[in-house]
């Protein structure tokens, strides 16, 4: 069953451990129901208009449901995210806004890059893990994201799942924690959040009180079981986030939903404190990971990263490697 075998994003609460996943029946998702739909010339991006010049893409027939967000000032665009690049992102964008566009990624996951060839103003942390990743992932390691069970309408239109692989990228500025990118009107801060990966970013609109999480913090499976992942450095990251949640009005997350409360991201930093102190019963899956389900959310890590132990932080990584 596709649930025992890949260790799906799309549950999403309240969903009791061993519960059949039925996740193509949950989209469009509650949360993103309550958005304004925009209209676009897309067979594959369900775009949602969050806030004022504020836009989701949502991959929603892919089991990732990943989520890239268009975020517009009065003199250029930001795109945080630019998805699975299994169909051109940029074709949607550019339907949104005619502002020159700068790339900055969450996170380098696969997910979550998929679509930065396209662009040429791309900003990154320059962490070795970051480097590693902007070759591109091949299609041995993506073969099960493009399978026929991992879409809900199968393979969109035009895709050639056979090849599929995310192309290389390249940095044109290197960008550190506490920068600001000012898109006229609206300034974002830079956050570098590192757990999920090394190179974990979180994005603040503080004027508005808006969050980006990317995959630090969503209303679904987080995923914290790779070998990349600390979980450390994650405690810290959620800490930090966590703090600034008086201030916050909306979170918008990376998977499943465009917006989330601001107050389940100091569920999930009591939660991953918790998980690790050994206070909650988890479920063993395959390849050492181990389940944890909480009303909002539910936490997959291994039992290596529980135990303490350290993956490789300067190999690189998909996403989607397991514990060896
Ligand atoms: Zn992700």
């Amino acid at each position: 069953m596709f649930a025992s075998c890949v260790p799906v994003r799309a549950p999403a609460p309240p969903l009791a451990a061993g519960a059949a996943v039925r996740w193509c029946e949950q989209v469009p998702r509650t949360a993103n129901r309550a958005l304004e739909r925009v209209k676009v010339a897309s067979s594959w991006f369900d775009v949602y208009r969050v806030e004022e010049g504020v836009f989701a893409l949502i991959e929603a027939s892919q089991f990732q449901e990943a989520i890239s967000y268009l975020i517009v000032g009065t003199k250029r665009a930001l795109m945080f995210d630019t998805g699975i690049g299994l169909i051109p992102i940029r074709p949607v964008v550019e339907q949104l806004t005619k502002l020159p566009i700068e790339v900055l990624n969450s996170h380098t996951h696969y997910d979550h890059v998929g679509g930065n060839a396209e662009f040429d103003r791309i900003l990154a942390l320059g962490t070795p893990y970051t480097r590693a990743n902007q070759r591109g992932f091949p299609h041995a390691e993506l073969a099960g994201e493009v399978a026929p069970e991992s879409f809900c309408r199968g393979a969109p239109a035009g895709a050639d799942t056979a090849a599929f692989q995310t192309r290389a990228w390249s940095p044109s500025r290197i960008i550190a924690d506490g920068d600001t990118v000012d898109l006229g009107g609206r300034v974002l801060e830079i956050l570098h959040v590192p757990g999920h990966t090394p190179d974990a970013l979180a994005l603040l609109d503080r004027a508005k009180g808006l969050l980006w999480t990317g995959d630090s913090y969503y209303d679904a499976t987080i995923w914290l079981y790779v070998p990349e992942t600390d979980l450390d450095d994650y405690e810290r990251s959620m800490s930090r986030m966590a703090a600034l949640v008086p201030a916050l009005k909306r979170l918008l997350p990376a998977h499943n939903t465009a917006s989330a409360d601001p107050v389940h991201l100091v569920l999930g930093k009591d939660a991953i404190r918790q998980v690790r102190a050994g206070a909650f019963h988890g479920v063993e899956q395959t390849n050492n990971r181990i389940v944890f389900w909480f009303p909002d959310f539910a936490i997959l890590t291994s039992k290596p990263l529980l135990e303490g132990k350290r993956g490789d932080q300067v190999r690189g990584g998909s996403g989607l490697t397991a514990w060896p």
